[in-house]
C-alpha cells in the first residue's frame, strides 16, 4: 500500500516545498523531533523563562478524540467562531488563558480588554515567544493569523488597531482557549523541561467521551436543550440518514433526501447516561406525531434514534419498550431506530443558533419554552452555571 504520506509527498511535494515536512509530520502521525523555545508554567504555578521543549505534533484522528467537535474545527480546521457567542467573551476572572490543545499559556487576563467584536481580545500575549505569527490570504484579504507555538494549533488573527501599550488586537476564539483562574495554575505546572506536553493535555485526563445522535424536529432546538446538561462536551446541529451530497440545508428542507435534522451530542459518560440523554429528549419533543413536530412538518423532522453500535441500538430499544409499558404517551409512539451511517454538521450558521440569536420569533416561540422546560424539569442534570441549575445560587 502507498503510504498516504508518499501520495501526499509525491503530490504536492514540489510545490509547496518545506510546508510538507510539517503537513506530512502531522498526516503520518510522527512525532517531529523539531524543538521550540517557549514559557510555560513551572510547578509553582508561575511563568517559567524561555526553555527548549519540543513541538506537540499529532495525528488528525488524534486530535479528533482529543478535542470537541468545535475545538477541533477552529484549532486544526482554522474555522472561526461566530461573533459573540464564545464562553470566554465576557469572563473577568483573573487567570491565564491556555491553548486548548496542549496547555501552553497564551494570554493573561490583564491584558483582555472590551473590543466590542464579540470575540475574546487583548493587547498583548503573556510571552512573545508562545505565539507564531504567519500570514494568511485566504477569504480575499491579508491578516496574521496567531498560531500556538508549540503545537500550531489555531488561535485567531492579530490587527494592528488594538489600544496602547501595544496598539495590537490579538483576536481570539473562545473554544481555542482554555481559562485556567489564578488559584489553579500551580494544578497545571509543568514540572521539567523535558516534560511532555501531552500529559498536562486535557486528552490526557481520564475524560471519557460516548456520542448519540438524536432527532426531534428542528435542530435548533434539539441542539439548545442538550447545550445545558452537565456532562455534554459538545451538541452539533446536523443531518443523518441521507448522503453526503444532499447533506445540506437547502437540500434537506425539500424533504426528498431521506435525512433528518439531527444532533450529534458528545457527552461523559460517567457523568451522564444515554438513558438520561433519551429521557430529557423524549420530555422536549413529541414522539407520537409522524414527521412532524408541531409546525415544522416533512420526514426531516422525524423523531429518530440513529444508534452507531449495538449496544446503543440496545438501550434505545428498552427504553422505547418501557416508555410503552408505561404508558407515559397516550398515542402510539412513532420514533423510528436507524443505523447511523454519517453524520454531517450542518451549516455554521445553523450552530449555537438559540443561544446566538435568543430574540428571532421561531427561538422566542418554540426553542426558548422546550429549554425552559429542562431547566424546571432536570434540574439535577444542568451545567452550574446555567440559570435555574440546582447548585446556581440565584434569587
Ligand atoms: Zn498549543
Amino acid at each position: 500500500m502507498l503510504p498516504f504520506s508518499k501520495w501526499f509527498l509525491a503530490t504536492l511535494g514540489g510545490l509547496m516545498g518545506c510546508l510538507v515536512v510539517t503537513d506530512l509530520c502531522l498526516s503520518a502521525g510522527r512525532k517531529s523531533s523539531t524543538m521550540v523555545t517557549v514559557r510555560v508554567i513551572g510547578p509553582d504555578g508561575t511563568m517559567t523563562g524561555p526553555r527548549e521543549v519540543p513541538k506537540l505534533v499529532l495525528p488528525d484522528a488524534e486530535w479528533q478524540t482529543r478535542l470537541t467537535p468545535q475545538q477541533y474545527r477552529i484549532t486544526r480546521g482554522k474555522d472561526t467562531e461566530r461573533a459573540f457567542c464564545g464562553g470566554l467573551l465576557d469572563n473577568k476572572e483573573a487567570g491565564l488563558y491556555l491553548c486548548v490543545c496542549c496547555n501552553l499559556p497564551l494570554f493573561e487576563s490583564t491584558a483582555k480588554f472590551e473590543s466590542g467584536t464579540g470575540w475574546p481580545s487583548f493587547f498583548q500575549p503573556v510571552a512573545r515567544e508562545n505565539i507564531r505569527e504567519l500570514a494568511d490570504r485566504s477569504h480575499g484579504m491579508v491578516r496574521v493569523e496567531i498560531l500556538c507555538s508549540r503545537c500550531d494549533a489555531h488561535l485567531g488573527h492579530v490587527f494592528e488597531d488594538g489600544p496602547p501599550p501595544s496598539g495590537r488586537r490579538y483576536c481570539l476564539n473562545s473554544e481555542a482557549l482554555r481559562f485556567a483562574p489564578q488559584d489553579q495554575l500551580k494544578t497545571i505546572g509543568e514540572r521539567t523541561a523535558k516534560s511532555k506536553p501531552a500529559d498536562v493535555s486535557p486528552a490526557s485526563r481520564s475524560d471519557r467521551r460516548s456520542e448519540i445522535v438524536l432527532g426531534g424536529g428542528c435542530f435548533w432546538c434539539v441542539e439548545a436543550v442538550f447545550e445545558q446538561l452537565d456532562g455534554v462536551l459538545d451538541a452539533v446541529s446536523g443531518y443523518a440518514g441521507g448522503s453526503p451530497q444532499t447533506a445540506n440545508y437547502e437540500a434537506v428542507c425539500t424533504g426528498k433526501t431521506g435525512h433528518a435534522e439531527a444532533v450529534k451530542i458528545v457527552y461523559n459518560p460517567e457523568r451522564l447516561s444515554l438513558e438520561q440523554l433519551l429521557k430529557v429528549h423524549f420530555a422536549t419533543h413529541d414522539p407520537t406525531t409522524l414527521n412532524r413536530q408541531g409546525a415544522d412538518v416533512g420526514p426531516q423532522y422525524r423523531s429518530v434514534i440513529f444508534f452507531a453500535s449495538q449496544e446503543q441500538k440496545e438501550i434505545a430499544q428498552a427504553f422505547l419498550e418501557d416508555l410503552k409499558d408505561a404508558k407515559v404517551f397516550r398515542r402510539p409512539l412513532v420514533t423510528t431506530l436507524e443505523p447511523l451511517n454519517g453524520f454531517y454538521p450542518a451549516e455554521h450558521k445553523h450552530q449555537d443558533f438559540v443561544a446566538c440569536n435568543p430574540q428571532q420569533g421561531y427561538v422566542k416561540s418554540v426553542a426558548l419554552p422546550k429549554v425552559e422546560k429542562v431547566r424546571s424539569k432536570f434540574r439535577d442534570l444542568l451545567k452550574k452555571d446555567q440559570p435555574g441549575s440546582s447548585t446556581t445560587q440565584s434569587p
